[in-house]
């Protein structure tokens, strides 16, 4: 099957902590060899590009800034498009702020004067942090996550991700997000085209968790596979969701693309 560009997830699909997952580096050259465009797509709405470059670049992984993208970098942009000037109540952590501010956006901590609320994880919110955010939640201002992933893997096990403090958020206004912003939403997809510049049926989707990864692929017609290097295997797939390929390496790779 002929591709022109391959989107990685990272965590889970390319690196484990700070290693390089074995089969990664195969993976990648074969992308390479194909002659097909590679975009590194994240859902960690606490970092943007250039900590990738430097992540991968350690592991001798060229990367390019300009061809990653996170739930921060994709929030940013969103947000700057929709809601250029709307004080933005944010329950998210400094390094998203910052990825903000420097989109543009205007963050507000004055609840009464937010006309957007954006949930994200805070690995210090408090019990008062989510009580302030009640007065924002009211009345029909826009209401948006950075991403759906209610846990994550850490070295001690799992952790509340994003997901958890969306759904507290959700809680207290009685109500859902109007769109989640990273993987797997269509804001997500559109991102990630705009930047390839590809057809969606000429890219091939690479990650390690079905229901963010394999789903943006799946839900804009892109080509999808599972890798089970991360959180998810074989027996996570659902009938009539399955993904095009599952590997077990992303050396795999070289034999989809040859
Ligand atoms: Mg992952």
């Amino acid at each position: 099957m002929d591709y022109d560009a391959v989107i990685f997830d990272v965590d889970g699909t390319l690196v484990r902590g700070e290693c390089l997952l074995p089969g990664a580096p195969e993976g990648l050259r074969a992308v390479t060899d194909a002659g097909c465009q590679r975009l590194l797509f994240s859902n960690n709405p606490t970092r943007g590009a250039p900590h990738y470059r430097d992540r991968l670049g350690a592991h001798g992984v060229d990367v390019d800034p300009e061809n990653v993208l996170t739930s921060a970098t994709v929030s940013a942009s969103y947000l700057a498009e929709h809601h250029p000037t709307d004080p933005i109540y944010l329950v998210g952590e400094a390094r998203l702020a910052s990825i903000l501010e420097a989109a543009g956006l205007e963050l507000t901590d004055d609840p009464s004067t937010a006309a957007v609320v954006l949930g994200s994880i805070d690995r210090d919110v408090t019990y008062d942090d989510l009580g302030a955010a009640i007065p924002a939640l009211e009345g029909d201002g826009a209401f948006y996550g950075t991403d759906p992933d209610v846990t994550i893997p850490t070295a001690e096990g799992m952790s509340p991700g994003s997901g958890a403090i969306i759904a507290a958020l959700e809680a207290m206004a009685g109500r859902s997000v109007d769109a989640m912003l990273g993987k797997p939403s269509t804001v997500a997809a559109e991102a990630a085209l705009d930047r390839l510049g590809v057809p969606a049926e000429r890219v091939l989707m690479i990650g390690d968790r079905l229901n963010t990864d394999v789903e943006l692929g799946r839900r804009a017609g892109m080509a999808t596979a599972l890798v089970t290097t991360g959180v998810m295997g074989r027996a996570d797939i659902e009938p009539g969701a399955e993904p095009t390929y599952v590997f077990d390496s992303l050396a795999e790779l070289a034999d989809v693309l040859e």
